[in-house]
C-alpha cells in the first residue's frame, strides 16, 4: 500500500479513507488561510462554525435526515449513551432491550440503574443469532425498544428491524453507521460512536426526534440532558473540534462516492469475498448464523486456539493488522468498515487460502 500502510482490520479506532487523511495532512499547518490548524482554532470562531455547520448538513444529506430530528455531536463516546438514553427517555421507567451481544449487554446494565428493563437475549448460544422480534409482547407503557444494530464483537447485524408495535425504537449503530441506507423515520433515536466507521475516537453522533427531547429534567446533570446539546447546537461547551472536522471530511467523501447506496454495494461485495472464502474453507469457520452475518465485523475461528494464535501471528507478520478476535468469541475477527478497500479483503483471503493449503 501507498505510504507503507498496513491493511488494518481493527474493530476501532479503525481505518479512515486515505484521500481524507491526505486532505487533513495538507490542511494541517494552515487551514484554508486561517493561519492555524483546526486543533488550534477557537470553537467560537466563524471558521470553525462553518466546519460544524457543513458537517451537520452533509450528514443530513447522506442520511436524508428529516427536519424534525436533531443531529448532536456529543463527547463521552457511545458508552455515555448507555446512560443518557434511559435517563432522558424513560418517562414511565420502562424499556425493552434486545440483548444480542456484548454492546447491548453493557447498555442493559446501565439502563437497569435507571428503570425497569425487560431483556430479550440471545446469550444462550453466545449471541450467534438475533432473537425473533416480529411479535414481541411489549407492555403499553414501555418507553422504548432498544437494539444494537450491529454487534461489533459477536458479528451480527439486524436485517429487519424489530416490530416495536408503535413504540420508540432506539438503535446503537456505532459499527455500521453510514454503511448502508437508513430510514431515519423508523427510529426515535440513533447513535454512533464515530471511531468505528467514520473518524477519530472521542465523539458520538446522536440523531434524535425532537419530541423526545425533554425540558422537565432539571434534576439531571446539565451535560446529561439532550436538551442542553440540542439548544446549544452541540456547542454547550468545547466540543471535540478535531473529530467534528475529520468526520465532516468523511461525510463529504462518502457523498462524492455516491452516498450510502454506493457504500452498501461496495460493502456487500467486500463481505461476500470474506464469507465466500469462509463457507468453502475446511480450516476456518464463521461463528454466527448466516442470515444475520455482519457486513462490517467478521469473526471466524479454526478448530484450535493454538492454530488461531498461529494465524494471527502470521497475518500480522504479513502486514494484516489487528485480526485477533475479541476474547469472548476467540479466534479472529476482520473488521471491514467503509474505509477498508476491497483489495485489502482480497489480499487477506489470498493469504488465508495459502496458509490453509500450507498447514493442512
Ligand atoms: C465500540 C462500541 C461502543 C463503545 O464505544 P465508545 O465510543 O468506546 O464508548 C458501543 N457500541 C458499539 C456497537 C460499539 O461497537
Amino acid at each position: 500500500m501507498k505510504y507503507d500502510r498496513s491493511y488494518n482490520f481493527s474493530a476501532g479506532p479503525a481505518m479512515m479513507p486515505e484521500a481524507v487523511l491526505e486532505e487533513i495532512r495538507d490542511e494541517m499547518l494552515n487551514y484554508r488561510g486561517s493561519g492555524m490548524c483546526v486543533m488550534e482554532m477557537s470553537h467560537r470562531s466563524a471558521v470553525f462554525q462553518t466546519i460544524v455547520d457543513e458537517a451537520e448538513q452533509d450528514l443530513r444529506d447522506l442520511m436524508q435526515i428529516p427536519d424534525n430530528y436533531k443531529v448532536l455531536f456529543i463527547q463521552g463516546g457511545a458508552t455515555l449513551q448507555f446512560s443518557m438514553i434511559p435517563m432522558n427517555l424513560m418517562r414511565n421507567g420502562k424499556a425493552v432491550y434486545i440483548e444480542s451481544g456484548a454492546w447491548s449487554k453493557k447498555a442493559v446494565a446501565e439502563a437497569k440503574k435507571v428503570g425497569e428493563v425487560t431483556v430479550i437475549s440471545s446469550k444462550d448460544r453466545n449471541y450467534s443469532y438475533i432473537p425473533d422480534c416480529s411479535d414481541l409482547d411489549i407492555p403499553e407503557d414501555t418507553d422504548y425498544v432498544y437494539i444494537c444494530e450491529n454487534e461489533t464483537i459477536h458479528g451480527t447485524t439486524w436485517q429487519k428491524l424489530p416490530n416495536t408495535k408503535g413504540h420508540v425504537l432506539v438503535s446503537d449503530q456505532s459499527s455500521m453507521f453510514l454503511s448502508r441506507p437508513c430510514n431515519v423515520s423508523d427510529y426515535g433515536l440513533i447513535y454512533a460512536g464515530v471511531q468505528k466507521n467514520v473518524g477519530p475516537a472521542g465523539m458520538v453522533v446522536v440523531i434524535i426526534r425532537e419530541d423526545l427531547i425533554r425540558d422537565d429534567l432539571e434534576n439531571l446533570p446539565v451535560y446529561m440532558q439532550y436538551k442542553t446539546h440540542a439548544d446549544a447546537a452541540s456547542m454547550y461547551n468545547t466540543p471535540n473540534c478535531w473529530a467534528i472536522y475529520c468526520c465532516g471530511k468523511v461525510f463529504k467523501y462518502l457523498k462524492s462516492l455516491g452516498g450510502l447506496e454506493a457504500m452498501d454495494k461496495i460493502n456487500r461485495e467486500k463481505a461476500q469475498v470474506m464469507y465466500d472464502f469462509l463457507d468453502q474453507s475446511k480450516m476456518f469457520h464463521g461463528t454466527v448464523e448466516k442470515e444475520v452475518r455482519s457486513l462490517m465485523n467478521v469473526p471466524f475461528v479454526t478448530d484450535s486456539k493454538e492454530l488461531d494464535a498461529q494465524v494471527v501471528a502470521a497475518t500480522k507478520a504479513a502486514g494484516y493488522d489487528n485480526l485477533k478476535g475479541h476474547k469472548s468469541v476467540g479466534g479472529l475477527r476482520a473488521s471491514i468498515y467503509n474505509a477498508m478497500p476491497k483489495e485489502g479483503v482480497e489480499a487477506l483471503v489470498e493469504f488465508l487460502k495459502k496458509f490453509e493449503a500450507e498447514n493442512s
